[in-house]
């Protein structure tokens, strides 16, 4: 069979939003659907935190692309390089040009390790590590599980961030760990958090609060990590605004979560908003379609929608966009809309969650509207977050069924 180039639909990037929406589309009744996704492996991410935490093991995280690409939709297994919007054309790493009808673009969020000076370097002895990487994460679980005495900082960064709350997940679980064996009085705990808040919803603060209080973490707030030396294990910590003193602090562990950004080859291109110099897609953040080229649509981490980024974000944008799209194809209009829906499932011990659930403007949006306090600490919300939606993400949100 000829190689195709060209496509009714057109998805960039085989992640989450990706395969979920081509699933979606499928169901719609949407033919001749191409996923271009240059990874053979495809990672539920969110695990990743609980095996940094050490209640997960890594295997569980992953399955191969093509396990996960829906029937009936090609895979073109490349990366996009550039997009030109007028022409209807992506093109791929090994030259070849894609045209479409319509096309999402969903590649995610890219990870700037580079932007903190020495953390690349740091990376590569044997006390630093992140649980935002398939690759590093069992480091992670390693460094923390063996640690007994000293230091441990864990870092969020500034700017845009996958599931920004994810990067204090396993410091809870470690530190529930910590005091189960009796060394938790020995650790100095120390969180590094961007904003002026542990997480910026007053009623999730309050939960993260008591927590962090109960294992005695140290929290810096509206701070950022400046630089890694690696060789002496001294960090180098600075205001994230103006011009604040400067600390610098010995670790003995360091888990760092990257700073983020859209990926540079979106950057360049022509769909981000003019006045936004962070370069994610410009859609309307409700129908998730571009306000300039009607044929360009976009969800996840690299859609310039308002809401906190996050897989249960996407769940939603994928059921609106997927019906939106459809009908546009069909000669209607989109009228299906994404309300801003996102959520942050703490995992503030080895067994508990502070469920955070929350739309853009930041009001409480439970799942369960009759379960008001839902979002305080847990068990129920546990094994939701830890046993039933990776079940859910496999076998339903994969499919295009939830
Ligand atoms: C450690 C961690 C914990 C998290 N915890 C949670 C949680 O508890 N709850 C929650 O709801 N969310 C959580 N998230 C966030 C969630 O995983 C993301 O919001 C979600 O994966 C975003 O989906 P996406 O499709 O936009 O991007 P991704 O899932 O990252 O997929 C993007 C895909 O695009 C591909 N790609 C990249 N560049 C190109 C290119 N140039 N051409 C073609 N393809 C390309 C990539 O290979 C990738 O497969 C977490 C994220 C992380 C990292």
């Amino acid at each position: 069979m000829a190689y195709k180039t060209h496509h009714s639909v057109v998805v960039i990037g085989g992640g989450n939003g990706g395969v979920s929406i081509a699933a979606r589309l499928r169901r719609e009744g949407v033919e001749d659907i191409a996923i271009i996704e240059p990874r053979s492996q495809h990672y539920y991410k969110p695990l990743f935190s609980h095996v940094g935490g050490g209640t997960a093991r890594r295997s569980t995280t992953v399955r191969s692309q093509a396990s996960v690409t829906p029937k009936g939709v090609d895979w073109v297994r490349d990366a996009v390089v550039s997009i030109h919007p007028g022409e209807n054309a992506v093109v791929l790493g090994k030259g070849t040009r894609h045209t479409y009808d319509h096309v999402v673009v969903c590649p995610g969020i890219q990870q700037n390790w580079e932007a903190v000076p020495g953390l690349v370097d740091a990376l590569a002895t044997d006390a630093v590590a992140s649980h935002y990487d398939f690759d590093l994460v069992p480091k992670t679980s390693q460094l923390l599980h063996d640690l007994t005495h000293g230091t441990v900082v864990f870092v969020q960064p500034p700017g845009p961030s996958s599931c920004a709350g994810a990067a204090q997940k396993p410091m809870y679980q470690a530190c529930d760990y910590w005091r189960a064996t009796g060394v938790l009085a020995d650790i100095r705990v120390v969180m590094v958090v961007p904003d002026p808040s542990i997480f910026g919803l007053d009623h999730i603060d309050r939960e993260l609060e008591r927590v962090i209080a109960e294992y005695g973490i140290e929290v810096r707030t509206s701070t950022a990590l400046r630089e890694v030396d690696g060789g002496s294990r001294v960090i180098t910590l600075g205001a994230v605004e103006g011009t604040g003193e400067s600390e610098q602090l010995h670790y003995d562990v360091l888990n760092v979560v990257p700073p983020q950004s859209a990926p540079d080859w979106l950057k360049g291109s022509d769909l981000a908003a003019a006045d936004d110099d962070g370069g994610f897609v410009e859609v309307d953040t409700r129908t998730l379609r571009h306000p300039r080229y009607p044929n360009v649509w976009a969800i996840g981490d690299a859609a310039a929608t308002t809401n906190s980024k996050s897989g249960g974000a996407l769940r939603d944008q994928a059921f609106a966009l997927a019906k939106n799209l459809t009908s546009v194809m069909r000669g209607g209009r989109p009228t299906e809309l994404y309300d801003g829906y996102s959520v942050c499932p703490f995992t503030v011990s080895r067994s508990t969650v502070v469920f955070a659930e929350f739309d853009d403007q930041g009001n409480a949006e439970p799942t369960i509207p009759f379960w008001k306090s839902m979002y305080r600490e847990n068990r129920v919300s546990w094994i939701f977050d830890r046993h039933i939606l990776p079940w859910v993400y496999w076998n339903l949100i994969l499919k295009g069924r939830a």
